[in-house]
């Protein structure tokens, strides 16, 4: 190989590397984009029927009630503080929901 032939292969891969990276840094804030309007969408929405969700309050614990499927849902680490619930707190807490 004649040494320009190597400048030309490694300006070559310089121009490849760079446009490279600029379509990851496109595809990362594409899928930046997407996730919000993802959130804008589902956000407060049940994950079953689409439908709004109410919010509840409960010694702290923040419970989501479907509006149509009565389905509950809970956050991040709410099932283990709804577990921690003694028996009569327990029984309050599926009072709320029950018609
Ligand atoms: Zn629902």
């Amino acid at each position: 190989m004649k040494p320009s032939e190597k400048e030309e292969e490694f300006f070559a891969r310089m121009e490849f590397e760079k446009k490279k990276k600029i379509e990851e840094e496109k595809h990362k804030r594409l899928a930046e984009e997407e996730k919000k309007r993802l959130k804008q969408l589902h956000y407060m929405h049940c994950p079953k029927c689409g439908m709004e969700l109410i919010e509840i309050d409960y010694k702290g614990i923040k419970i989501d009630e479907c509006s149509e499927c009565e389905g509950i849902w809970l956050d991040a680490g709410e099932l283990e503080t709804v577990a921690k619930l003694e028996k009569t707190g327990l029984d309050k807490f599926f009072s709320i929901f029950k018609k």
